[in-house]
């Protein structure tokens, strides 16, 4: 990787948005083989959209999302693609970006939480102490200050009695309390987009509920834009306007919530939709669930990558030739699916 920091030869396509990843690979090279974790994602998030990135577990939404921020551990690595994230003098890309850019981009620009938020936290320092950080780390305020900021943010996120809170130790609080402080820590520096890695699955339904209605709520009030990466429909379709769902590594199909949720156009998203309740739907009807299982990480299959699993198979073809996206000529968004390839390449 190289050193540039800034990219102002390659602006961002359209002025609003805030992320663009451009044929993006991150592969882990073990022992045992070579895993494609993220195999050519494109995707762009645009101010103050919610995105959701759908998919059953395996299909490499976390990994691409950590990548954004440059966050996969050894031995994965990025191996090709821009991540382009706007800036206040231009944008960067944090594939070549410098670490002082890097470290820049997160918190200031771009923020995470995480599934397990006590896995990001340190046992051992107050609330107080590790939002105060977060604060003092991106901008040169007082301690004093940041205190203050951190009693606030607290407030914000729903913490009851914060002034008293922000004493205490993590272990000291619920899994929902410690999401809530995992998101005003994110919030801390005012990022343009954040990163939500299956925020609630680790929680209780009402919990859940809680805190997606947080993280809408803290989104509208900021503008900030929102990357949910969830394996759950449901979550899916309560927060995002627009939806790209992943398999193997590679973005399937993307395009308006409604659109997708409703006409799914490739039969992986069909099945994903079959395999959950739909509001309204007659409580007799059977749910499917995807045929077969995702394939071994080692032995990803030639041609497009669903094919074993797929309805409409076409032998010769599917198992042949790898689906690059499409755009629908009706509506918004695109498809990866040769049921499709008479229509305009994206
Ligand atoms: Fe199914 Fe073929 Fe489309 Fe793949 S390309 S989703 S196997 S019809």
């Amino acid at each position: 990787m190289g050193a540039s920091a800034t990219e102002q030869s390659r602006p961002l396509p359209a002025r609003e948005t805030v992320l663009e990843v451009e044929g993006l690979h991150t592969r882990f090279e073990l022992d045992d083989g070579v895993v494609h974790a993220v195999n050519g994602v494109d995707l762009a998030i645009g101010r103050g959209e919610v995105l959701a990135v759908v998919g059953e577990s395996g299909c490499g939404k976390s990994v691409m999302a950590r990548s954004v921020l440059r966050l996969v551990d050894r031995p994965g690595r990025i191996t090709a693609g821009h991540i382009r994230v706007r800036t206040d003098d231009g944008t960067a890309d944090m594939v070549t970006a410098d670490p002082r850019t890097v470290r820049s981009v997160r918190g200031n620009r771009v923020a995470m939480v995480f599934q397990e938020p006590m896995s990001s936290m340190s046992p051992m320092h107050t609330l107080g102490n590790q939002i105060g950080e977060a604060i003092r780390l991106h901008e040169p305020v007082t301690k004093a200050e940041a205190r203050r900021r951190t009693v606030e943010l607290l407030g914000r996120v729903g913490i009851p009695a914060p002034a008293r809170r922000v004493d205490e130790y993590p272990f000291q609080m619920s899994g929902g309390m410690l999401q809530r402080v995992m998101i005003a820590m994110a919030l801390a520096c005012g990022p343009q987009l954040l990163i939500a890695d299956e925020p609630t699955t680790a929680l209780d339904v009402t919990t859940q509920a809680q805190i997606l209605d947080l993280l809408r709520s803290l989104q509208q009030e900021t503008g900030m834009a929102v990357m949910l990466i969830t394996h759950d429909l449901g979550v899916a379709a309560r927060m995002a306007d627009r939806v790209a769902v992943m398999y193997l590594g590679t973005v399937v199909e993307e395009g308006p919530l409604d659109d997708v949720f409703r006409a799914p156009r490739h039969p992986y998203t069909k099945a994903l939709l079959r395999s959950v309740p739909r509001l309204g739907s007659g409580s007799r009807e059977r749910l499917k669930p995807v045929r077969g299982m995702v394939p071994h990480a080692y032995r990803r299959p030639a041609g497009c990558p669903f094919h074993p699993r797929c309805d409409a198979f076409m032998p010769g073809r599917c198992d042949v030739t790898r689906p690059t996206p499409v755009r629908a000529a009706d509506r918004p968004g695109a498809v990866s699916c040769l049921l499709y390839e008479e229509e305009d390449p994206a």
